[in-house]
């Protein structure tokens, strides 16, 4: 089955491709002539996947998915969330936000532990963290939207080379000892957000065309 899956993240593309399997070829929007940033301007994940598929349908008429990913911290309130792409910064480095990342938590751990120790704030876990997907999947006109969420916590340091975007600093909760950039990508794509995301997809997929997909 042919879909455009609207990004231009090499990493996400080849974790699609790898878990959506041999039955689907994927296209980028590259493939498709589509060259500039697709706009990204909602206030929640769901709005940003949508806008992102929608503008494929657009301007291609062609099956097409699109995943919006945010990363939930519990000791910054459940932040970057919508804006985890852009946390540092417009050029969307990823050092830069991991290393923003880490500087606001460890400031919020010193704060925290300041509390406790005065007796104000009960101890909390406040590296625990999530990484939540949704995808937009737009066939034959019509949105279809799937979710996925892989729980963790964020790591003290960077570690690892593997994966891409915040994989360095979080740790999930199936594989408690090592950082996500330092599994494999099957071991990753098993447990992960948009494995389970795209898996279900696929199982929506293959209930509407006879297990074609
Ligand atoms: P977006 O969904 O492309 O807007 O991604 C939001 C941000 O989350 C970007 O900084 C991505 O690099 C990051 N991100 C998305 N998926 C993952 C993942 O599986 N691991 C680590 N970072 C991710």
């Amino acid at each position: 089955m042919k879909m455009v899956f609207a990004t231009g993240n090499s990493g996400k593309l080849r974790e699609a491709s790898e878990i959506l399997g041999k039955g689907f070829e994927l296209v980028t929007p590259a493939q498709m002539g589509i060259h500039e940033d697709i706009p990204e301007t909602g206030t929640t994940l769901k709005a940003n996947s949508q806008q992102k598929a929608d503008f494929i349908w657009q301007n291609c008429h062609t099956d097409c998915f699109a995943d919006d990913t945010g990363l939930e911290v519990d000791g910054l309130g459940g932040a970057p969330g919508v804006h985890t792409a852009r946390y540092a910064g417009e050029d969307k480095d990823f050092d830069k936000n991991m290393d923003k990342l880490l500087t606001e938590l460890s400031r919020k751990e010193m704060e925290a532990s300041l509390m406790a120790s005065m007796g104000i704030a009960p101890k909390k876990n406040l590296r625990r963290a999530r990484f939540r997907s949704v995808i937009t999947l737009i066939l034959d006109g019509q949105r279809h939207f799937f979710n996925g969420v892989l729980e963790g916590v964020i790591a003290r340091a960077k570690a690892g080379k593997g994966g891409f975007g915040y994989d360095p600093v979080f740790i999930a909760d199936e594989f408690p000892t090592v950082t996500l950039a330092e599994i494999t990508e099957e071991q990753k794509n098993a447990v992960s957000h948009r494995g389970k995301a795209l898996r279900a997809m696929a199982e929506f997929l293959a209930g509407k065309v006879g297990g074609a997909a």
